[in-house]
């Protein structure tokens, strides 16, 4: 897709701060973070929106999501243990889907935000 901004991201037509990149996908920091940490991931194949995927990008989606809790942890947002052992840290994972849904882009990504929120008064 020649006007697609994030298919110019994966030329490297477009910067951007790459937190991972193989063959298939690539993930980088969302230019507008809404939480200490948030990166989108993205095939580097362009489909445009979640309702465009079909029973032969069941592989792409599966691997896509499983990359989302190990560059969560890469990234700081992975799951831990506090001091008294209670499950810490984590993020929300988050598939914008057409106009309703709030997609802004058209080539699917998934987001993932998250980091410490000190508002929160837990760290
Ligand atoms: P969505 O509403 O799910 O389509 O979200 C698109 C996201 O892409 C937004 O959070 C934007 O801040 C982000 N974004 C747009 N352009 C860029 C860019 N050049 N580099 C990194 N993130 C971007
Ligand atoms: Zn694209």
């Amino acid at each position: 897709m020649s006007n697609c901004i994030f298919c110019k991201i994966v030329a490297k037509q477009i910067p951007s701060s790459v937190v991972y990149e193989d063959e298939e996908f690539l993930a980088f920091k969302d230019i507008h973070p809404a939480a200490p940490v948030h990166f989108l991931i993205i095939p580097k194949q362009h489909v445009e929106t979640l309702s465009d995927t079909a029973a032969e990008h069941v592989p792409v989606l599966g691997k896509m999501l499983a990359l989302v809790p190990r560059l969560a942890q890469e990234q700081g947002c992975g799951l831990g243990k506090d001091a008294e052992g209670n499950v810490s840290g984590g993020y929300k994972t988050l598939i914008n889907t057409g106009p309703d849904g709030g997609q802004e882009v058209y080539h699917l990504h998934i987001h993932v935000i998250g980091g410490p929120q000190p508002w929160r008064g837990q760290r």
